[in-house]
């Protein structure tokens, strides 16, 4: 870049030298004459300095180009560890669309960014500096002429700052839109059964168009600056050849140095033009860099406390004491309630939708922290665990099973990434899943696509317990079917939980009559504390009993 920039502004220089030469020559000096007097000066410096003009701005795209990559992988990797590591509150606070399109969208405004500011930032004001000191020697007063120039600083600052605010809306907008377009695509079933598509297609369209006003807005603040360098260049430039005709005229400067500040003038006018837009890339850069470090810099509440125990070998013994638990928006969920699930046994939780049974599974493994009371295994509070070694020893298995588009023995393995094929296999066994994996096309191997879409409801289950299976935690959380099964695939599933739960500590949220005939203790949960506790023969007898009436109501 400083060689690319010394060479352009030499050109200014170059001109200077070659008119004084010619200026100096003498009358009668034939083409001969000033070859042999001055060509062979000359030569090297016309074609040396365009040589190594073109050999630095080769070297200088690539470089550029290159750093500007690797600095974008790095925030890309970056920003997926701070995802990751972020709470699991963070996910239902910003729409999924919206983080990746941080990933995408707002990345390649960087990497856009980043190439204009690396290879034009440096190279043109280096270009700058170097020309303006080339014309200040060779006519320091004609150059300052120039100064009309810096009347464009003003505007252009009170441009750009309006400029980031509008890059943000921008880019926020492109987050609901992949936002918007996600949810569309992902619930194509329901679009399709519905007949929503022309619906749907509006609603994006308007989403669409309202991107148009907003990046409209945006580009006409960018548009203002150019018009505004131009003009003032045109201003500095007539200034100077008024100027500079005068200083001929009064015999004060030769030809050559008037020659060489015009043309340092046609050098920098493009430039000091590219400087001033570049601040529009440079402010839309930093708009985005502003919401991709929202991301990198949020520092997870949930995490390893000084000194946190490993938690090995547990028996399994699981108590809930006194937890109160409000979701961030103020909703409370748990209001006071202590359950106990001593090792091997299995609890079952009941209770109407919205009761708060999913939020004491989710405080179990610290997706979220209990506000109050405490949560403690074989009596140790689950904070003066360390995270990995308390989520290692906890098999979650939900409703809602999330399979990755990979193969199915890939999926298996999420249970235990370290685990062989044969361990794969003989999980799968376990959990009743061998018969229809081998009837598929690749058995183990084939691919069950985005959400597992190729499997039926009760598939999709056996290969969630199969990969708790694979895990062998002590700790099993179980959040049951609630429908959708027929009753030969239930009765597969159940026997594959039968498998599943043995020698564990279960807590499930049952829907089954079966699960909670069979469970230890029934814990019956209204409005965030628990209501009644018993068994199933206890808590059936009880006359005008909540378990009693949801039987009733619920199980027939
Ligand atoms: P259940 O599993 O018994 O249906 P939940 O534990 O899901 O009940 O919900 C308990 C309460 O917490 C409900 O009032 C529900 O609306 C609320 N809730 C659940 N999840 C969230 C969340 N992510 N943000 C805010 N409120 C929530």
């Amino acid at each position: 870049m400083i060689l690319l920039a010394a060479a352009t502004a030499a050109y200014a220089w170059v001109v200077g030298f070659v008119i004084d030469k010619a200026t100096g020559l003498e009358a009668g000096d034939d083409a001969v004459s000033i070859a042999k007097k001055y060509g062979i000066a000359i030569l090297p410096v016309l074609v040396g300095v365009p040589l190594i003009s073109g050999i630095s701005n080769y070297l200088q795209r690539v470089l550029t180009n290159s750093i500007a990559l690797n600095a974008v992988a790095d925030l890309q990797k970056q920003m997926l560890a701070a995802s990751h590591a972020a709470d699991y509150a963070s996910f239902t606070r910003e729409p999924i669309g919206n983080r990746i399109s941080k990933f995408v969208s707002d990345v390649t405004v960087i990497s856009g960014a980043l190439i204009r500011v690396l290879s034009n930032l440096i190279k043109d004001l280096l270009t700058v500096i170097f020309t303006i000191g080339v014309m200040l020697w060779q006519n320091w007063m004609l150059s300052l002429a120039m100064a009309v120039f810096l009347i464009a600083i003003w505007p252009i600052i009170a441009i750009s700052q309006k400029m980031r605010g509008s890059a943000k809306d921008v880019q926020q907008h492109v987050g609901l839109i992949t936002s918007e377009l996600k949810e569309s695509f992902s619930g194509a079933r329901m679009v399709k059964s519905y007949g929503l598509e022309a619906h749907e297609n509006q609603r994006l369209g308007q989403s669409f168009d309202k991107r148009i006003s907003l990046y409209l807005k945006l580009v006409t603040q960018k548009a203002r600056v150019d018009p505004i360098l131009e003009v003032l260049g045109g201003l500095a430039l007539a200034a100077m050849v008024i100027f500079g005709v005068f200083q001929l005229s009064s015999g004060y400067a030769t030809a050559g140095s008037v020659a060489a500040v015009v043309t340092g003038i046609f050098i920098l006018s493009p430039r000091l033009r590219a400087l001033g837009t570049l601040n529009n890339v440079f402010q839309e850069g930093l708009s985005s860099l502003t919401r991709i470090f929202d991301v990198i810099d949020e520092k997870p509440a949930i995490t390893d406390r000084k000194g946190a125990k490993n938690l090995a070998n547990p028996k399994g013994h699981v108590a809930v004491q006194k937890v109160h638990f409000s979701y961030e928006d103020g909703t409370e969920a748990l209001a006071g309630i202590s359950i106990e699930a001593k090792p091997g046994e299995l609890i079952a939780l009941v209770g109407e939708s919205g009761s708060g049974k999913s939020t004491v599974i989710n405080l179990i493994p610290r997706l979220y922290d209990v506000d109050h009371g405490s949560i403690t295994i074989d009596g140790t509070d689950v904070k003066d665990l360390t995270l990995e070694s308390l989520r290692r020893n906890i098999a979650l298995v939900s409703q809602d099973v999330t399979l990755f588009n990979d193969s199915v023995a890939a999926n298996i393995r999420f249970g235990d990434l370290s685990a062989s094929r044969n361990d794969i296999e003989k999980a799968a066994e376990a959990a009743a899943a061998t018969g229809f994996i081998t009837a598929l096309p690749d058995g183990f191997d084939t691919i069950i696509g985005e959400d597992g879409d190729t499997l039926s409801g009760g598939q999709k289950q056996r290969l969630a317990i199969a990969r708790a299976i694979l895990r062998d935690a002590p700790i099993l959380l179980l959040d049951e079917a609630t429908s959708a099964l027929d009753a030969q695939s239930e009765a597969k599933v159940q026997a594959a939980l039968e498998v599943l739960g043995k020698g564990r500590t279960q807590i499930v949220i049952a829907h089954r009559l079966s699960t909670v005939q069979k469970a230890d203790r029934i814990y019956v949960l209204e409005k965030g504390k628990v209501a009644e506790t018993g068994t199933h023969a206890t808590l059936s007898k009880k006359k005008g009993g909540i378990y009693a009436r949801l039987k009733d109501l619920q199980m027939g």
